[in-house]
């Protein structure tokens, strides 16, 4: 007898892949597998559409619920009941379930959500309910049924050799499978943003990479050290990844020096996504990814993003692009970066920040002022400079 705890996960969008469906449960598995890990005498299996997760009874249900929810690709997760699909036998551990929950809970009342996958079990779904319901309300005294606005909805899903009985759907957050599609470089800084960003594209199964530009010395250490703690909250999601460290501070001080001083947050965030180019390219990341946000700063304008953009010929995916900042407020608390984001650390691109940045830039102006430059000999000295650090989740 298996005396380990059952969890039903349930797949998202996994669900709707048609032909490809088994190759996205089996990634699924994998990622939940993974996210699992640490712990002993885990079993991850899949099994008529859904997944099934054994673990020790002694480890608490909400560890496992949330290491499971945070796996992308996972519409919800139901700590079961495991019975014998024998309606008897469904009848006594449905007792046995619901005194428990009268006494953790408090309950009065309940209805039966039957649902029979095995269309050989000689009970229909609606009698099931019915008989369910009949045998809780006498083995449980205290109860009566409330179908409109019951304490506890009691699912009962009968399959073929074993039944569930559960009385919760936890959400996870859908998405897809990490490992699906491709990898992206993300362009990560110690703000609001750029966190929230990675965490939406690696949502929808791309890996990724981070790289961070610092101006050490005038921004900390202390600053780096908040990036990378943003890092490994996301990595706690995607598992650890690669994160590449540059010193922008040269190419900041020679654009200062000979540029015009409205048009440097433009120039120095081009030298940003072209060495991010050149570091994607190495590592086979097939897209950028920045926090950027229509009309959020200066540089961020419609005319600067086009400018931006003009920089670099790989694809730059930018998840947040038409969200309201609040809203990204919101999902930074979800996902539990923002009270990281807003410690007062300095970015690199606070430093030398102009008091008039210009918001229309025109592309021909701005590439004068780059030809002052020797953008090639600069752009390779940062990418020979890079340090890279592994980052690794966060419990
Ligand atoms: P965030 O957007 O992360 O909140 P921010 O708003 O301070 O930070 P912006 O100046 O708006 O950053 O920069 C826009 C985007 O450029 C960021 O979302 C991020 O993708 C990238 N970026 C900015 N600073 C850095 C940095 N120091 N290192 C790497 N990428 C950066
Ligand atoms: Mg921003």
């Amino acid at each position: 007898m298996d005396d380990r705890k059952v969890y039903i996960v349930r797949c998202g969008e996994v669900a709707l892949k048609g032909l490809n469906k088994p190759y996205f449960e089996r990634m699924l598995v994998e990622r939940i597998k993974k996210m699992l890990k640490k712990y002993d005498h885990v079993e991850v299996k899949r099994h008529e559409g859904l997944i099934f997760v054994r673990a020790d009874q002694k480890i608490p249900a909400e560890e496992i619920i949330g290491q499971i929810s945070k796996v992308f690709g996972v519409a919800s997760i139901s700590p079961a009941v495991e019975v014998e699909s024998d309606i008897d036998r469904i009848g006594e551990a449905a007792v046995e379930y619901m005194l428990k929950l009268i006494e953790e809970k408090g309950i009065h009342t309940f209805k039966v959500e039957a649902k029979r996958a095995d269309k050989t079990f000689p009970i229909q779904s609606p009698d099931i309910g019915k008989i369910i319901g009949g045998k809780v309300l006498i083995g449980c005294k205290v109860l009566k049924v409330d179908v409109h606005h019951p304490d506890c909805l009691l699912f009962v899903d009968v399959r073929r050799d074993q039944s569930y009985i559960y009385e919760q759907k936890i959400s996870g957050f859908g998405g897809l499978p990490l490992g699906t599609n491709g990898k992206g470089l993300i362009l990560l800084s110690g703000g609001i943003d750029s966190p929230v960003a990675a965490w939406m594209m690696a949502k929808r199964g791309m890996l990724i990479e981070a790289i961070h530009f610092h101006s050490y010395p005038y921004t900390s250490e202390r600053a780096q050290e908040k990036v990378e703690e943003l890092a490994s909250i996301v990595a706690s999601y995607c598992g650890r990844f690669k994160m590449h460290v540059i010193n922008l501070l040269p190419i900041q001080e020679e654009i200062v020096q000979h540029c015009p001083e409205e048009e440097t947050t433009i120039l120095v965030r081009r030298f940003m996504m072209r060495i991010a180019e050149r570091i994607a390219q190495e590592k086979d990341c097939t897209m950028l990814i920045t926090g950027e946000n229509l009309g959020q700063v200066a540089s961020q304008t419609a005319e600067a993003l086009v400018v931006t953009d003009a920089s670099v010929k790989m694809p730059v995916m930018r998840p947040l692009i038409a969200m309201d900042k609040v809203d990204i407020m919101d999902k930074a608390k979800e996902i539990g970066t923002f009270e990281t984001s807003i410690q007062p650390y300095e970015d690199c691109c606070t430093v030398f920040l102009p008091k008039h940045p210009t918001t229309k830039p025109k592309l021909d102006k701005i590439l004068n002022s780059e030809s002052r430059l020797d953008a090639e000999g600069l752009i390779n000295a940062a990418v020979e400079s890079t340090k890279t650090i592994t980052i690794y989740p966060r419990d």
